[in-house]
């Protein structure tokens, strides 16, 4: 089932599907937590369907091996962990699918999620099929930003963007499925994203979030006390956390720089002010910038001491030059 955002791009999509004008290579842009890869599914899916051009038909041959995930003719690569690279050695297989045969005498279809998790190699690999690909074969790329993809591999797809919707209606899209009310912070926290934002608040991490900014603010008042209790917070909830100190922080500065709109934590404004109203600006902004690097590093190598290196970056704020006065 296609979620209401994705309804426009959708509609564009069956239109050139029924022109038979649809590029052989789409790349699908979107935020992490929109659903994309239904609505990528959804496009493979009404490709390979036997009966109709422009949406799955659900009862053919094809559609029922599709549904039942066990399709000949359609095959997904991505990375085996989040994080990592899509290794060479599966790219050189995209190349091989491609040239196949159609096991049911239709089309095949090669899905590339998280397109942008493809090295040099991999991408140089791909490059000559995504520019001639063999009759009857469709790619599907996904991304989450054109920021981290080859200008090579981009250049040979047609570019999609699906657009999240506006906050107040994600806030309303997941209040509907929750049967609860949200606040616009859950929302903002998770780029806007509304799955992103409805597993957030049916995981508790809006809880754990309140409860972890609560601890910090308490830490950054005389007389210090509580570092371990933030650290543990935050090891708890592991790298996403560090996001979240960094949101907050970014909050304080703008604050301090007397701006005081569209502010991540809002409704959280007290604890703001507070924040902002005790540390210097200039140790504010080191200690994001820092902890923008932690997060980089602790998502490259997992395995790190996440405790000793959050209690060392806590004591950022008392250093001799950084007085918390
Ligand atoms: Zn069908």
């Amino acid at each position: 089932m296609l979620y209401p955002w994705h309804q426009s791009l959708w509609q564009s999509w069956q239109q050139l599907l029924g022109q038979g004008r649809l590029h052989h290579a789409v790349l699908l842009l979107s935020a992490k937590g929109s659903g994309r890869e239904v609505l990528a599914k959804q496009l493979a899916k009404t490709v390979l369907c036997q009966n109709c051009d422009t949406e799955p038909c659900g009862v053919c041959h094809s559609c029922q091996l599709f549904a039942a995930e066990t399709h000949p003719d359609f095959h997904i690569v991505k990375p085996e962990q989040e994080g990592k690279q899509i290794g060479v050695d599966a790219i050189r297989q995209c190349n091989r699918w491609a040239v196949e045969t159609s096991q049911l005498a239709g089309q095949r279809v090669i899905m590339i999620e998280h397109a942008d998790a493809m090295g040099e190699a991999g991408a140089n690999a791909i490059l000559k099929t995504l520019e001639e690909p063999p009759s009857g074969c469709q790619f599907i790329l996904t991304a989450q930003s054109l920021d981290s993809l080859l200008p090579t591999i981009v250049s040979r797809c047609n570019k999609w963007r699906l657009t999240t919707p506006d906050e107040q209606d994600v806030k309303r899209w997941v209040e509907k499925q929750l049967m609860q009310s949200i606040k616009i912070e859950a929302v903002r926290l998770n780029n806007g994203a509304p799955l992103a934002t409805m597993q957030f608040v049916e995981q508790g991490q809006d809880i754990r979030h309140g409860n972890l900014i609560d601890a910090f603010a308490a830490f950054l008042q005389p007389p210090y006390i509580g570092i371990y209790d933030v650290a543990g917070l935050c090891s708890g909830e592991g790298i996403t956390s560090l996001k979240w100190l960094s949101y907050f922080m970014v909050d304080c500065i703008k604050l301090q720089q007397g701006v005081s709109e569209y502010l991540v934590h809002g409704e959280s404004l007290a604890k703001v002010q507070t924040v902002a109203g005790l540390v210097p600006p200039a140790v504010l902004i080191q200690q994001v910038r820092k902890i923008n690097e932690l997060h980089r590093m602790l998502e490259k190598q997992r395995g790190l001491n996440t405790d000793l290196l959050l209690v060392e970056w806590l004591t950022g704020f008392l250093g001799e030059n950084n007085s918390v006065s």
